[in-house]
């Protein structure tokens, strides 16, 4: 099978990169070894925290902000292409601070409002207002109007969805496990292959999340990722009316519209194994109960573990041309911040493949190593 585009990973990365080349009319071939959205993505909160992101500048802030600024007309794309909306959580971000977290955010919070971002401070009492039921000891918080949360499988979805709608193909349950590529550098890679499928194509991305290691070294490179581990719960809270996102630190009180909220989530480096356990759910629910003492009688709905694709050696994410190959692309290593970052990453794939270059001039802050 023959197509301009094969991506193989069908994440949310995968999936938004196949939309933007299928959109811009390229025939494009998107190959996932589970089903769509199976990895990382199935297990994110969708909390897009482009505005109110810690640091005050850099290639990493830049990145995001750019990123942020195209969530709004993808999704108007999508529910256009779809005939359908999608739920978008747009009252903004609300990041509690500790008293000694104050004097950075500050400087943050200057240096957004000077690049005309609106970012706000709060005061205690200004908090209470706009998120009723929160503990009283807080020293005061962050607003971020702008700042957005979609739901990560939802969105995947209405990316392949609007990818097929434009001539994308995808198949599934197909793990690529080989490759076969020219004799001499630059390489190309001519054929891929999947248990059922051997696929050839002008252009190969390779967006396979925590799976990119491996099919990197089958490349000849070296892609090292470490698996971090996130687990969250969904509950059941009646009685407080939910607003923005609320963020306490690593805790993310997301609230989904029917009453639920997604809460997480858990950063583990070293987990003994990649399932939920008690621990960590005791721990989110402490949490969050300290956070908001009304959880205490919430009703626990589900609770999952994921696992975060974090670059070893080199910044996330991972974005450009592959070292010493001619149609070789590499989109992976997103790390806290896939679903913030697709849009953008999809945006430099997609220049990068039509155009041979990007406007993003801090790309090679992101560029994959030749090591
Ligand atoms: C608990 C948790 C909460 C998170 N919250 C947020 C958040 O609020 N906001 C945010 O922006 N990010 C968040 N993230 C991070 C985000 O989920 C990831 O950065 C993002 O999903 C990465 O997307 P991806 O498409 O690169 O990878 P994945 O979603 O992992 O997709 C990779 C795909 O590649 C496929 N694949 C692997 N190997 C092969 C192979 N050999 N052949 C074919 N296919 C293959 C896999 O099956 C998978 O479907 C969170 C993550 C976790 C775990």
């Amino acid at each position: 099978m023959n197509c301009d585009a094969l991506v193989i990973g069908c994440g949310v990365v995968g999936c938004a990169i196949a939309y933007e080349l299928a959109a811009a009319g390229l025939s494009v071939i998107g190959v996932d070894a589970g089903e769509p959205a199976s990895g990382a993505t199935g297990a994110s909160l969708g909390v897009l925290m482009g505005v109110c992101s810690r640091q005050p500048s850099g290639e990493v802030v830049q990145l995001r902000l750019k990123s942020l600024e195209q969530f709004d007309p993808l999704i108007a794309r999508l529910e256009a292409d779809l005939g359908r909306t999608l739920p978008v959580n747009r009252r903004g971000i609300l990041r509690l601070l500790q008293e000694e977290e104050v004097a950075a955010w500050r400087e943050t919070l200057a240096a957004r409002q000077q690049a005309g971002y609106d970012l706000q401070w709060l005061s205690p009492a200004e908090v209470r207002s706009l998120q009723p039921g929160l503990r009283s000891d807080l020293a005061g918080a962050i607003y971020s109007p702008h700042d957005r949360q979609i739901h990560p499988k939802l969105f995947t979805q209405a990316l392949l969805e609007a990818a097929q709608r434009r001539g994308a193909r995808f198949f599934f349950h197909q793990p690529v496990y080989s490759f076969q590529r020219s004799p001499d550098p630059p390489f190309r890679v001519e054929v891929v292959h999947t248990p059922s499928l051997t696929l050839a194509a002008g252009y190969v991305v390779l967006a396979a999340g925590l799976g990119s290691s491996a099919l990197a070294k089958e490349l000849g490179l070296q892609m090292p990722l470490q698996a971090v581990k996130g687990q969250a719960l969904r509950i059941q809270a009646a009685g407080i009316p939910w607003g923005p996102v609320v963020a306490d630190g690593d805790l993310n009180l997301v609230p989904l519209g029917d009453g639920s909220l997604w809460v997480g989530a858990t950063v583990e480096f070293q987990p003994p194994h990649a399932g939920p356990t008690l621990l960590a759910l005791q721990d989110l629910l402490t949490r969050a109960i300290r956070l908001c003492p009304a959880l205490a009688e919430a009703r626990l709905l589900e609770h999952w573990a994921g696992q975060r694709p974090r670059p070893l050696g080199q910044r996330a994410p991972i974005l450009g041309p592959a070292p010493g190959y001619a149609n070789l692309l590499v989109a992976t290593g997103h790390y806290r911040n896939g679903v913030l970052l697709a849009p953008i990453s999809a945006a430099i794939l997609r220049d990068l493949i039509l155009e041979g270059k990007t406007d993003l001039d801090t790309l090679s802050a992101f560029a994959p190593r030749q090591k």
